[in-house]
């Protein structure tokens, strides 16, 4: 016990002495702490507010719905699951939820920016339990949407996903939605990554174009280690049945008992991220991601070398830095080494493996978190520029 304790007291120290860059990542308030940690996790409640199939969940019932009324509210959603354990899981449900096994699927390739659980081939769920057929970036790392809109037309996969997780740039819901709407596929977006963006006013909201928004509620959001799935209006006056389609997925298609623990440290989130401070937050994030790629910029000016760096980005929160041809986790592991705490990446038409990939991911979430200004971000972009140019 002494041994785990001293651990963690030493990664606290560790993150709170290094910088943060990697974009999935963030701090969590201490009301969201107390949460997670309370003794909710001692409790069972296999089933939904109301339908429980263990005794004693008076207040737990209270706690869950709060979580949902609150996430409604938050993401402007007619239903809302707040029971999946991760993005992950989320995702799976929703594939379990609307498919058969075999079906066919639509979703981002990985070194586009994509995620795994979008239908990447072989060795995910995704991609082994599911025919899938995947759509690339053009060469500045923008989903090239005509060659998408030939794709679907095509292959007329019965499931779309938009939404990444290394993506540097908007996403258009309306077109996602007029081409998902031509081969009448279920529109999915996956909002895990820019959640706090969209309720921080500073992406648009898929709500109005896709049928269904999956998230984790840990990245932009900065709550717990979590996920919910929303069904849409759109998504109800497609499929009536849809919202329970939902649930009976992730219970009991998926899941045991949820973590309540985790579902009252949302409520406690979604909370947070609906208050004015939020919205500052979310407009600081991309303020400093502006900043962080003028500070990258600097580098490759003409002062340092006549070729400058090659940066994806940004509208968002995050960019990804071609580092060169395999040269992505020799530049993370440098960075490491000078405190600096990025992942290396893949980047578009890549052509490293996954495995020794030719890029580094960079964001800004946790260290606005932190209070960290554009000033901030300029420098420590200029310190990451130099030395990537440098190896
Ligand atoms: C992070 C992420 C997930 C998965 O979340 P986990 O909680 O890591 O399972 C799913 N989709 C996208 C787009 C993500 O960025």
């Amino acid at each position: 016990m002494n041994k785990i304790i001293d651990l963690i007291d030493e990664e606290q120290r560790y993150q709170n002495n290094t910088i943060r860059l990697i974009p999935s990542e963030n701090f969590i308030s201490e009301a969201v702490k107390q949460a997670l940690s309370s003794d909710l996790s001692n409790k069972y409640a296999e089933g939904y507010p109301g339908k429980r199939y263990y005794q004693g969940n008076k207040f737990i019932d209270e706690i869950e719905n709060l979580a949902i009324e609150r996430g409604k509210r938050l993401f402007k959603v007619e239903h809302m699951n707040v029971q999946p354990y991760s993005g992950s899981p989320a995702n799976a449900a929703i594939l379990m939820a609307l498919l058969e096994p075999g079906d066919k699927i639509c979703g981002m390739k990985l070194s586009a920016g994509g995620h795994l659980t979008h239908g990447h081939p072989r060795i995910t769920f995704s991609g082994k339990f599911f025919e899938s057929v995947q759509y690339d970036v053009d060469s500045e790392g923008k989903i090239d949407y005509e060659a998408l809109e030939e794709m679907v037309e095509r292959e007329k996969p019965k499931l779309i996903f938009c939404g990444g997780t290394a993506y540097p740039w908007k996403i258009d819901w309306q077109i996602f939605s007029k081409i998902a709407s031509k081969v009448n596929a279920y529109l999915i977006a996956d909002i895990a990554h820019i959640a706090g963006l969209i309720v921080g006013g500073v992406h648009e909201s898929p709500v109005d174009f896709v049928d269904v928004i999956s998230s984790t509620t840990h990245k932009t959001l900065r709550g717990p280690r979590g996920a919910f799935i929303g069904v849409t209006k759109k998504g109800l006056e497609r499929d009536s049945e849809l919202a329970k389609k939902i649930d009976r997925a992730v219970f009991p298609g998926l899941q045991g008992g949820p973590h309540m623990n985790t579902i009252a440290a949302m409520a406690v989130a979604f909370e947070e991220a609906s208050r004015p401070e939020f919205k500052e937050y979310a407009n600081q994030i991309i303020k400093n991601a502006q900043a962080l790629k003028r500070g990258l910029e600097m580098v490759g000016s003409g002062r340092d070398r006549s070729v400058p760096l090659k940066i994806f980005g940004t509208e968002n929160h995050l960019l990804v830095i071609d580092c060169g041809f395999e040269k992505g986790k020799e530049v993370a592991v440098k960075l490491e080494e000078m405190g600096i705490i990025v992942n290396a990446n893949t980047i578009p038409h890549d052509q490293a493996g996954p495995f020794k990939p030719s890029g580094i991911r960079v964001g800004t979430p946790a260290m606005t978190t932190k209070g960290w200004k554009e000033k901030e971000f300029e420098e420590v972009g200029e310190r990451i520029g130099r030395m990537i140019i440098n190896m």
